[in-house]
């Protein structure tokens, strides 16, 4: 029995650990050339490195990251508006606010593949059912036949496209900027966004002096004015926003900026599709308010991993398991994540004002309490 995972992202690259550390043969096909990560730093969560620890891979993750000592919300003048102590979310919830470099956790994550079982270049676009088997087709005109397919393909999909074709990804209206730079004399323990009117801006710090930022911007789809923004441009739009914020995008070059705009996908009804299971953000994309995308891809790969432990009858009926398991928590992260969005990006002033006060006035419980159905997963 052999199964293929389509797309070596952060979802793929942890399904077909998971598989592999259950002795079933997989082929991994990823469309990119080379196995290089796009994208900046990320955030994540305990539940993320709870996941990471049913696949015995945490240590060799954490290693290569850093721990941060809180997660604070700011005004545009560097006023507090929230403040969560990641130690002690951590304490109770395991460790917390883990940040690295995406280019580093794809390194890590690809350490534990076995590369037999890579095939880059190779996009897969299609698949048909020959009789118990699936064909699937890729961009090079070849195929392969495999027993079942994981699609782990992100949030444009073709499996999913193909199985579902009224799921499109749904933009959020904000269009959002990231870069790393490397900054050794800011010395910074927290992550922090800062919301204003205009837009939010988020500092994350890793390891290696380095630190990670993003940008959002509300602006219709595809701005064309927006697209060819540069770091003085950014400068320019986060003006009088506190430090070290400018400093930040003055140390900024043009050519090290990632932009895109911020889509999810509308909570889906089912994953699992007889051979076929959608896992990550082909399943369940989500807007980043939260941090929650590839801490949801990871778990993923946890629950995989939980129900290979079981004694299915059948791949279909473990598909089914693990939909069973999944759909409900990825659905309320995407509402919930979505609707933070809306909330964080506020452009009418007096709004802002509002929504400053009540998160100001909220006690540190509440804060807790919403972490906690997150933190609080077990596989
Ligand atoms: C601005 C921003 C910030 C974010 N910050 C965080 C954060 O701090 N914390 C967090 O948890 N999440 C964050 N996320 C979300 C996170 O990046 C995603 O949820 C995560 O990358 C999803 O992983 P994936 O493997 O499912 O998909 P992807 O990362 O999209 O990977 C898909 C892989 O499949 C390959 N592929 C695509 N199509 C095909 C095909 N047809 N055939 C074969 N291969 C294919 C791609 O080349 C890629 O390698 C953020 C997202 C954004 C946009």
């Amino acid at each position: 029995m052999k199964v293929g995972i389509s797309g070596a992202g952060i979802a793929g690259l942890t399904a077909a650990i998971a598989l592999q550390q259950a002795g079933i043969a997989y082929t991994l096909y990823e469309a990119a050339s080379e196995i290089k990560p796009v994208g900046a730093g990320i955030a994540l969560a305990g539940n993320a490195i709870k996941a990471f620890k049913k696949l015995g891979i945490e240590e060799a993750i954490m290693s290569k990251g850093r721990l941060l000592d809180a997660f604070v919300i700011n005004d545009p003048t560097g006023k507090l508006i929230s403040k969560t102590d990641s130690r002690s979310v951590g304490l109770k919830y395991g460790a917390d606010n883990f940040t690295i470099h995406r280019a580093d956790l794809h390194e890590a994550l690809l350490a534990f593949v076995n590369k037999k079982n890579l095939r880059i270049n190779k996009r897969c676009i299609n698949f048909e059912e020959n009789g118990n088997r699936l064909v699937l087709h890729f961009a090079d005109g070849s195929t392969d036949e495999v027993d079942y397919l994981l699609a782990c393909d992100g949030i444009h999909s073709p499996i999913r496209k193909k199985l579902l074709p009224q799921a499109s990804p749904r933009y959020a209206q904000y269009t959002c900027w990231r870069a790393v730079v490397e900054m050794p004399h800011l010395e910074l323990n927290e992550a922090s966004e800062t919301w204003g009117t205009t837009g939010r801006f988020g500092i994350v710090p890793l390891n290696k002096n380095q630190v990670y930022w993003f940008a959002c911007i509300p602006a219709k789809a595809q701005d064309p004015v927006l697209k060819n923004y540069t770091s003085t441009d950014l400068l320019r739009h986060f003006d009088g926003f506190h430090a070290p914020i400018p400093e930040i995008l003055l140390h900024t070059r043009t050519e090290q900026l990632i932009h895109g705009d911020i889509c999810d996908l509308k909570p889906l009804n089912r994953f699992a599709f007889g051979k076929i299971l959608l896992m990550g953000d082909a399943a369940h994309a989500t807007t980043p308010n939260m941090g929650q995308g590839a801490c949801q891809a990871i778990e993923d790969a946890a629950v995989l991993a939980s129900e290979l432990e079981h004694n299915h009858a059948s791949f279909e009926n473990l598909f089914l398991a693990f939909e069973k398991r999944r759909l409900e928590r990825t659905s309320s992260i995407i509402v919930r994540s979505h609707k933070i969005g809306q909330v964080a990006q506020i452009q009418n002033a007096w709004l802002a004002a509002v929504r400053n006060f009540v998160l100001r006035a909220l006690p540190e419980e509440v804060n807790e309490k919403g972490l906690k159905s997150i933190l609080n997963v077990e596989f």
